[in-house]
């Protein structure tokens, strides 16, 4: 048994001394060394090849087509690198996984060595006790007795070494056991070597497989270089070329610049010069610019001087045409006469009633509107006037013929216009008109007004009115508070020998609406006081008397006009048979203002010494606008109607002989006559006699009227 213990002994030694040998740690660790190497001479490559790639990088070929291509095979590179920096990484791994199994292995063997060195041991003893044994034996078997007695000792001691040997048997079990362990433990680790050796294998492949790529990378960056190389020296060569020709032409430019520099020269000096001179015109300047501000400033004074004194010689010359106007207007007025006298026809109307009676008796002449026929007791007489209005003429144009009068007012002259003729021939109806067709009275208001709106940029005018009635000789005021209060004519305090009315209201005027007020206000008056306005109004002078005071704003001129519209009494005759009282008294009145104011204009016109202004109220309110370069307007209306010939008759004779009173000398024979009264006027009038206070003589109307047209004719033929 201790024989084969020895020999297994011995075996196991074997095997352990086998395993070791074969274990090969050292090849191992050699295989590992030479990757170390090899890893390390890879790496020291990869750092030239970085170095180099770094190179190229720092001087890159500009505008490279393969540049992209570089980054690429760069990024590739990296790739590559970073793949074999994880093989890396696992080869370490692998190292280190190969020494810990080198440690586990250095361990067991130590543990083997323990194991082998303790079974030595034990060996060690057995044998001695065997030898000891066997010594025993031979030292019994030598004294058979006391062998007699050892063997029986010995058998009895043999159980005891029995039970050794069953000790030693049942260790050496566990021994072979633990051997199998080991055995196993081997096994297993030489399974895990021969792994890692594969996976080594494997690595190894991968490695030669990356360097393979990485020298084909690397060859591969090498070409690519080598062509950039090419390309870039292509590329040099050529902008070389390219550079060549550029300055070839730029020499060519050069040369031509410099040509043109040199005659741009002459031009420089030009300029320079140029600009010297306009440096110090600039310089010179604010010099200059007072120098021209001054003299201008000289000029425009001087200019300004000039208007002025041009103004002022305009002005001049603006005031003697004004004067010389207005001596012409006079002398224009003059030669038309100062005292015109119109004529107008009404037309037929229902009070004319119907029949024989209402039968036109007057005819126009067609082609001389200043020419009338009337029929009277079968015989045609014609009146010769400045102007006749037909019926049909209208109120507009009745007031054109008159408007030149109402403007010369505004010219600060005095206006009369009267409306003669008997009751019913249309006096009221050409002076105040009817609310829907208005008369002079409002027309000449309304063109006042819009005479004086237009010198407004010059003037300052104010137009006043007043209304006044005469009845029976006595002045009433229709504008006033008290209209049955008397008023007297007065001279002006002033010295001015100028007639006023003291108390006679005057209203200011300014637009029709004022004068429709004022027009109302008067006719209220008048309709209050008496009882039949017909009646009364026909046997009183109604007066609008209109005040134009004006201011020239530019000169301080001030000017005075007045205009009266005169509607006065009718003209008719007051049957004397059968006229008493008041009635007489009212027709006595009428007749002394009416023969009166025929004197007053017979006086004037014929330019005689003295004018009998006082013979009448009337005159004698109107002496300042019936004297000096007054004008006058008398409208002598008549009516047409068969019934009222021999008034008509009488009105056109009036009109006829106001009209041809003339200068000269008949006016100087007429001087010694007076103006025929109204009752000489009823030529035909069987029996008249003049009334109370008209007993003056005067020639025939017919001789007179006659004489005059005749020496009117001659004046006229004679130019
Ligand atoms: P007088 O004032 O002379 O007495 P009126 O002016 O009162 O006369 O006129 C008498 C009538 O005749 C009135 O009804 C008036 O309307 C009318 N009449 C006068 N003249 C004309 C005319 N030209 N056109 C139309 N009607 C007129
Ligand atoms: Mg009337």
């Amino acid at each position: 048994q201790v024989e084969t213990l020895k020999e297994k002994l011995l075996e196991q030694a074997q095997e352990i001394s086998r395993l070791r040998s074969e274990l090969g740690g050292t090849d191992a660790e050699k295989h590992r060394d030479l990757l170390a190497a090899e890893n390390e001479r890879l790496r020291q490559e990869m750092k030239a090849l970085e170095g180099e790639l770094q190179r190229q990088q720092q001087a890159p070929c500009r505008d490279c087509p393969h540049l992209q291509e570089n980054a690429e095979l760069q990024e590739q590179l990296s790739q590559l690198q970073r793949e074999a920096e994880e093989t890396r990484a696992r080869l370490v791994e692998l190292d280190l996984e190969v020494q810990q199994k080198t440690n586990r292995l250095a361990e067991v063997e130590l543990r083997l060595k323990d194991s082998l060195a303790e079974r030595a041991e034990e060996e060690e003893r057995l044998s001695r006790r065997l030898r000891d044994s066997q010594e025993t034996i031979a030292s019994l078997k030598s004294q058979p007795q006391q062998i007699k007695y050892i063997i029986k000792t010995v058998e009895v001691e043999s159980a005891k070494v029995k039970q050794a040997l069953c000790e030693t048997q049942s260790r050496n079990q566990y021994l072979q056991e633990q051997v199998g362990m080991q055995k196993q433990v081997l096994k297993e680790m030489e399974q895990q070597l021969q792994s890692s050796q594969k996976t080594e294998a494997q690595l190894r492949a991968q490695i030669m497989m990356y360097e393979a790529e990485l020298e084909r990378a690397h060859g591969q960056m090498l070409e690519e270089m080598q062509a950039m190389e090419d390309e870039k020296n292509h590329a040099i060569e050529e902008a070389f070329s390219r550079a060549q020709v550029e300055m070839k032409a730029v020499h060519e430019n050069l040369a031509g610049v410099r040509t043109n520099l040199l005659t741009l020269q002459p031009a420089l000096r030009t300029l320079t010069h140029d600009y010297n001179s306009l440096k110090r015109q600039v310089r010179d300047f604010p010099l200059l610019l007072q120098e021209t501000l001054r003299s201008a400033r000289a000029e425009i004074s001087q200019a300004i001087e000039e208007v002025h004194s041009t103004n002022r010689e305009l002005l001049r010359k603006y005031r003697r045409e004004l004067q010389l106007r207005k001596k012409c207007h006079n002398e224009l007025v003059r030669l038309k006469g100062n005292i015109r006298v119109f004529g107008r026809v009404r037309p037929i109307t229902k009070e004319d009633g119907e029949g024989p009676e209402a039968a036109n008796a007057v005819t126009f002449d067609a082609d001389d509107d200043a020419v009338l026929h009337l029929l009277h007791k079968g015989k045609q007489v014609s009146f010769e006037l400045d102007k006749v209005f037909p019926p049909q003429a209208s109120q507009e144009e009745v007031f054109q013929e008159v408007q030149a009068l109402v403007t010369s007012c505004i010219d600060g002259y005095n206006v009369c216009i009267f409306a003669y003729g008997q009751t019913g021939a249309g006096k009221t109806y050409t002076m105040e008109g009817t609310a829907a067709n208005p008369g002079i009275n409002q027309r000449a208001l309304q063109l006042l007004f819009s005479e004086v709106r237009g010198k407004a940029a010059d003037w300052d005018y104010t137009i006043t009115v007043s209304a006044a009635e005469i009845y029976n000789e006595a002045l009433r005021d229709l504008l006033g508070k008290e209209p049955q209060e008397k008023l007297e004519i007065k001279l002006c305090p002033d010295g001015s020998g100028q007639l006023y009315v003291p108390g006679l209201t005057e209203f200011r005027v300014q637009s029709v609406e004022d004068i429709n007020k004022v027009f109302e206000f008067g006719h209220i008056k008048r309709v209050t006081e008496c009882t039949n306005l017909n009646e009364h109004s026909s046997r009183s002078h109604a007066l609008l008397i209109v005040t134009v005071r004006g201011l020239d704003r530019s000169t301080g001129l001030r000017t005075t006009g007045k205009l009266n519209l005169v509607d006065l009494a009718g003209s008719e005759r007051v049957g004397r048979s059968g006229a008493e009282g008041s009635r007489l008294r009212e027709a006595q009145h009428i007749n002394k203002s009416l023969s009166a104011l025929g004197d007053v204009i017979y006086a004037l016109r014929s330019r005689q010494g003295h004018v009998p202004f006082r013979n009448s109220k009337l005159t004698y309110l109107l002496q300042d606008s019936l004297s000096g370069d007054s004008k006058t307007l008398m409208m002598v209306q008549v009516s047409p109607a068969e019934k009222n010939t021999s008034e008509t008759l009488c009105s056109l004779k009036f009109a006829e002989r106001v009209r041809s009173v003339e200068l000269g000398p008949v006016s100087r024979k007429a001087e010694l006559g007076s103006w025929p009264s109204q009752e000489h006027l009823e030529g035909d009038s069987p029996g008249s006699s003049a009334p109370a206070g008209r007993g003056h003589a005067s020639p025939s109307p017919g001789q007179l009227s006659s004489r005059s047209a005749s020496i009117r004719r001659k004046l006229h033929t004679s130019g």
